[in-house]
């Protein structure tokens, strides 16, 4: 549209487009949450609703195998069709709450490079039915194989998303972090090129990868996946900039050419964040700080009702529990912590009440 506006509901393609330009113009960027169920699902929804901020919705392997249930003895099948599954439900639901919302699939290495080809089957099945994809971005994560590996493989993939508006995100440079298998234990302040992204990485990918359709890249700039203790996080966001100013030198492009996403930002200092997104990040990962925001009052509440959790009617006195041991009553106050810790995050990155949904 060209006043910059989307319906509600699930973005691909252009829409997509228009929503990454929509946040780096505007000086913010947008939640991406990853998800496990429809409670976690419905939660994020709420939460952009009530902040009036669009949002991007993302599911690991792990969260797709458990969004379609445990009890499915094939984990491969489990993580495919979990992460259809859960992606169908968004798409069915989105527009309800009046936000657009982005679904993207989160950390894929070189061992889930299947998945994300089984998702592509999918994808295009979709496609031909609906005339959009199911998802509008797979992520990659190659960086820890040799970049000509990380590269050629991005380009084969994005060659096969572009033609269904598709976008894709790759990583360079690796984040340190559980995710990753890389302890919190390297040494602040050292130039490690493995922990920190090389800007001239990041050309070599726009080169490869800007003729052959979207992308966004996860650069290393001193992030850690997960939540380590303060003062482990020392964040160079310069490099960052330095990325972006060797692209637009080098490829005559303008401000900010490039599509940046910050992983492993929970715990980070506020300044550091706002600096980042000053430099085109529009994407910021959380997960870490969600899941405990779902599970600390579900605990409090544990506590505070302990005799509902181990009988149905109390054999001292009668009192019936019910209406504690209903799991609705307590999931219902882990999606209260989740928006509660959502709107923060709007707040922290600036997307609260920029939502471009209209109608
Ligand atoms: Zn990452």
């Amino acid at each position: 549209m060209s006043d910059n506006t989307l319906k509600p509901g699930v973005v691909t393609g252009e829409g997509y487009k228009t929503l990454v330009e929509a946040a780096k113009s505007g000086g913010y960027a947008l939640p991406a949450v990853n998800v496990t169920g429809t409670n976690t699902i419905n939660a994020v929804m709420e939460a952009a609703a009530e902040a009036n901020s669009d949002i991007i919705i993302q599911l690991s392997n792990s969260g797709g195998q458990f969004y379609a249930g445990r009890g499915i003895k094939d984990a491969f099948k489990a993580k495919v069709v979990g992460s259809v599954a859960a992606a169908q439900h968004v798409h069915l639901l989105a527009e309800y709450y009046g936000i657009c919302v982005a679904m993207h699939t989160d950390h894929a290495n070189k061992a889930l490079i299947p998945w994300i080809e089984a998702l592509l089957d999918e994808g295009e099945k979709y496609y031909q039915q609906h005339g959009k994809p199911l998802y509008s971005s797979h992520m990659l994560d190659l960086s820890a194989d040799p970049i000509d590996f990380n590269l050629s493989e991005s380009a084969r993939l994005l060659e096969r998303m572009a033609k269904i508006d598709m976008s894709l995100e790759i990583e360079l440079g690796v984040t340190g972090g559980e995710e990753d298998g890389i302890g919190s234990e390297f040494e602040e302040g050292a130039d490690n090129s493995k922990l920190y992204t090389q800007p001239e990485d990041v050309l070599r990918a726009y080169e490869l990868l800007n003729p052959i359709g979207h992308f966004s890249v996860a650069a290393s700039f001193g992030n850690v996946h997960g939540v380590y203790k303060p003062g482990n996080v020392k964040l160079r966001p310069e490099i960052l900039k330095n990325s972006q100013a060797l692209v637009q030198q080098t490829c005559g492009t303008g401000n900010n050419p490039l599509h940046l996403v910050f992983h492993g930002g929970s715990g980070s200092e506020k300044a550091k964040i706002h600096e980042a997104v000053g430099y085109g990040v529009f994407k910021m990962n959380i997960d870490t700080d969600t899941q405990f925001a779902f599970s600390k009052p579900v605990g409090k509440f544990v506590h505070e009702h302990a005799r509902a959790f181990a009988y149905q009617v109390d054999p001292e006195d009668g009192t019936p529990y019910k209406k504690q041991y209903d799991p609705r009553a307590y999931l219902r106050l882990g999606e209260e912590g989740i928006v509660a810790r959502l709107l923060e995050a709007c707040e922290d990155l600036g997307s609260r009440g920029k939502s471009i949904a209209r109608g």
